[in-house]
């Protein structure tokens, strides 16, 4: 049997090696060892979250696995055969609920029938995909791949209690390659401000903020009070960038003023407007599992981080595939081919 070895450690050396390899290794049916499992992060090897998604994996590819324990550094999965069905994942923590999901992902898209996954832990942490991300960023950009994701928000969940619940309804992709190139020259900006168990005057403190850097109308600023284990502030802006909504957040924390929230997400925003691309940061290391699964496609975005790099390695271990990052300024392309 041919097993694959990858070092955890290598470049980015967190959690997204683990989940990409979980993750191709049930689309590929390739049996792999990860070591080092998250050896450059303050507390290596699986937390709560990377347990689950490992465990999820688990279940979705029949799997033999082992290391499969808190703060395994070492684990060894060997997937059998990709199942549909209704699932359930619960972190148990506030760990994310959207990177679970986006582990299992790819292998529900190539199971032979649809799936729903419901899921509980966080649903806004930072380091992390914000649900909104996924629901307005992510999902429309592999539906227009060819890969069907339907989003449902039950109750939003926060560090540190998390108990947020999430449900995905996934269906077999056919997959296309996707061309994300331009962006209108005057994107439009809308701003969801959500707010748990806090006072109201923390959201309209960032929605002033908001107003006057952003230039943003009353109208184009939402302010959703939800309910929730602990309490929660996130201020995300939508930035209409052509055939792609990005999503850019900050997460409220404890001793951190509103306003410097509200300043963090507006600086984000105004740094990708500013390098004129329309695929932002996080986007661009999400988007090449299903770049690689269509076999082709090109997006320009910013200057790749190491979380993308580090993806495009991975992905390049399990799959036939070549990526080409070319740099220009600010700015980069990417693209994915057949390799050789
Ligand atoms: P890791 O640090 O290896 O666990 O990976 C974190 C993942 O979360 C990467 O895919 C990041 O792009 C993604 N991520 C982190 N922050 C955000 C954000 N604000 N919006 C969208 N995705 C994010």
């Amino acid at each position: 049997m041919n097993v694959l070895t990858i070092d955890g450690s290598l470049g980015e050396g967190g959690g997204q090696v683990l989940r990409t390899s979980l993750a191709l290794s049930l689309v590929t049916r390739t049996p792999f060892v990860i070591e080092n499992v998250r050896a450059r992060r303050k507390k290596p090897g699986l937390q709560r979250q990377h347990l689950t998604a490992v465990l999820a994996a688990a279940e979705v590819g029949a799997a033999r696995v082992e290391g499969a324990e808190l703060g395994s550094q070492r684990i060894v999965f060997l997937p059998r055969e990709l199942r549909a069905g209704d699932f359930r994942f619960a972190i148990g923590t506030a760990g994310s609920t959207t990177l679970v999901l986006q582990t299992v992902l790819p292998a529900l898209f190539a199971a032979p029938g649809p799936s729903t996954v419901d899921l509980t832990g966080g649903t806004h942490n930072p380091m992390a995909p914000p649900f909104d991300f996924l629901q307005h960023s992510f999902a429309p950009v592999l539906a227009s791949m060819g890969a069907p994701l339907a989003l449902e928000m039950r109750q939003h969940g926060f560090y540190p209690a998390g108990g947020g619940r999430c449900r995905a309804a996934v269906q077999p992709a056919a997959w296309a390659p996707c061309e994300l190139l331009t962006r209108p020259e005057r994107p439009r900006i809308r701003a969801r401000v959500v707010l748990a168990r806090l006072p109201r005057q923390v959201a309209e403190r960032e929605a002033a903020v908001l107003r006057s850097r952003l230039g943003l109308s009353a109208d184009a600023i939402a302010i959703d009070e939800v309910a929730a284990a602990s309490p929660g502030n996130v201020v995300m802006l939508h930035l209409q960038l052509g055939q792609v909504t990005e999503v850019v957040t900050a997460v409220g924390e404890r001793g951190l003023p509103a306003e410097a929230v509200a300043a963090r997400a507006a600086g984000a925003a105004e740094a990708l407007l500013g390098a004129n691309v329309p695929v932002g940061e996080h986007l661009a290391d999400q988007l090449l599992i299903p770049m690689a699964l269509a076999g082709g496609g090109t997006f320009r975005t910013v200057r790749p981080s190491q979380h993308t790099t580090t993806n495009a390695w991975v992905i390049e271990r399990f799959l036939p595939v070549a990526f080409t990052m070319v740099e220009d300024g600010a700015a980069c392309r990417i693209s994915v081919g057949p390799r050789g």
